[in-house]
């Protein structure tokens, strides 16, 4: 399934490069401490607010549909990601990070993960490191658990009814989160939070900024770019960010403090991107968005999906849904759940399930680097080990089994599970493949075949196991 070579080696490198900077230690002279706000939700509450408030988000704004764009910004948003320090880490959070089609200069982060950025903010930024800095001040709001933070707060005095009542109170409400947002920008609906959080979002983010080697100073720059470009009002990113006193100043002292970890210093892509989004013809206001009262309900509102499949595979990867969505194949003869962020990418007896940034096309073949595959194998044997042990060898590639046949269950049926260590051909990249196999009433073998990164199989099981116990066949 993995075939073709499709970045050179120095490429391959260079991402190498760029991991061996996540490593590299920090070292700094006399940086303020921030700490975190007393907080009675989990961070498991956090990630089921965000999620909730993402969903809703997603039917209301209209993604950006261009690959190459959400891969760069994905990129830049984990690298600033790795850069959060370890006592801010949270490893439930899952960061993911999308671009909305709208010109106003705004961002905006959910609890637990999720981050939205204007197409408005990447045209307006005046290099990437600017970019990173507003992507840099968001994730700190949501390392700082800011969200959770201030609903603790306001349920002393009874504001809130409880966690579930956050997401209503960001995106709920009578006149609907569009109209509401139309006006004052989304981060008034979605979180607008104290200048004293903004403060510690600022410092924070100038911190991540100079550890993933960026100048933590175009933070600081990026706030004068965006009063500048919005005519001295403020609007947009300013009115959900309410500006504390010294705000320009305060970052660049700051950065007085902090040494910026192996500078980034290719700006090409940036202005490639930039280019690419000023070329495409005018985005839509927020405002403009909330007066069509259009909705993409889930699976319409599909983001970067309109190049495929000419995307290559490599960018970051979202990491699975915990919400799934139902698909029928093979002419019902297959019923599987899926995360509901995978896409369904079918042929007529093999399908596959996948997230974005997870497949791309090199030359005739398809290739993924995370997600499912279900298809029909004709084998010679009955034998439910020897056809499995024949379609294995289908497979070629450079697949090394890393454990024996475990028995396993299918659908109620017996079946076959393995692991094997490959090396993607694609990204150069070690994967994991697990493949599940059991016989059809025909003689014919079903395959499952999940296949992830090594480094981030753990991350992708739970969801590969939930898959397989889906799986209902109907032949
Ligand atoms: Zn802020």
């Amino acid at each position: 399934m993995i075939r073709k070579n499709y970045y050179s080696l120095q490429r391959v490198m260079a991402m190498l490069a760029v991991f061996a900077i996540f490593a590299m230690p920090v070292s700094v002279f006399t940086q303020t401490k921030i700490s975190y706000h007393s907080n009675k939700y989990k961070p498991a509450d956090d990630v089921r607010a965000g999620r909730q408030a993402a969903a809703e988000a997603e039917q209301q704004f209209p993604l950006l549909n261009d690959a190459q764009t959400n891969n760069y910004v994905s990129r830049v948003g984990m690298r600033l990601v790795s850069a959060i320090p370890p006592e801010f880490q949270h490893p439930e959070f899952q960061y993911y990070f999308k671009v909305i089609n709208a010109s106003d200069i705004n961002a905006f982060a959910l609890p637990g993960g999720p981050m939205y950025v204007n197409r408005g903010m990447i045209e307006a930024a005046r290099n990437e490191g600017e970019m990173a800095g507003v992507m840099a001040h968001e994730l700190s709001h949501v390392a700082l658990r800011h969200g959770t933070a201030q609903a603790s707060k306001a349920q002393k005095y009874g504001l809130l009814a409880g966690i579930l009542g956050i997401g209503g109170q960001i995106l709920g409400g009578p006149a609907g989160a569009a109209a509401q947002v139309a006006g004052q920008g989304v981060g008034v609906y979605f979180l607008k939070f104290s200048r004293e959080y903004e403060t510690e979002a600022d410092i924070l983010g100038a911190q991540i900024m100079a550890r993933a080697g960026y100048d933590p100073r175009d933070l600081a720059n990026m706030f004068q770019t965006i009063e500048r470009q919005s005519g001295g009002g403020g609007g947009g990113f300013m009115s959900s960010h309410p500006s504390p006193a010294n705000r320009y100043a305060r970052i660049n002292q700051e950065a007085q403090y902090l040494r910026i970890v192996n500078p980034v210093r290719d700006s090409r892509e940036f202005a490639q991107v930039q280019s690419r989004l000023r070329g495409m013809g005018r985005a839509p206001s927020m405002q403009e968005i909330a007066r069509s009262g259009q909705r993409y309900p889930n699976g319409e509102n599909t983001g970067n999906t309109g190049n495929y499949p000419n995307n290559p595979p490599g960018g970051r990867v979202g990491y699975p849904s915990t919400q799934y969505q139902n698909y029928s194949e093979f002419g019902g003869a297959l019923r599987v759940s899926v995360p509901s962020n995978w896409r369904e990418l079918g042929g007529n007896n093999s399908v596959w399930f996948a997230p974005e940034g997870a497949y791309g096309q090199s030359q005739n073949q398809v290739v993924f680097t995370h997600g499912v595959n279900f298809g029909v194998f004709q084998a010679q044997s009955t034998n439910l080990q020897q056809g499995t042990n024949e379609f294995l060898n289908s497979l070629g590639g450079n697949l090394r089994q890393q454990s024996g046949y475990q028995r396993t269950t299918i659908s109620g049926r017996t079946g076959l599970s393995m692991t094997l260590n490959n090396v993607n051909e694609a990204t150069g990249r070690a994967e994991i493949i697990t493949v599940v196999t059991t016989q059809l009433r025909n003689g014919q073998l079903f395959y499952m075949i999940a296949v992830a990164p090594s480094n981030e199989f753990n991350s992708y099981q739970s969801a590969f196991r939930n898959i397989l116990r889906s799986v209902q066949l109907n032949d």
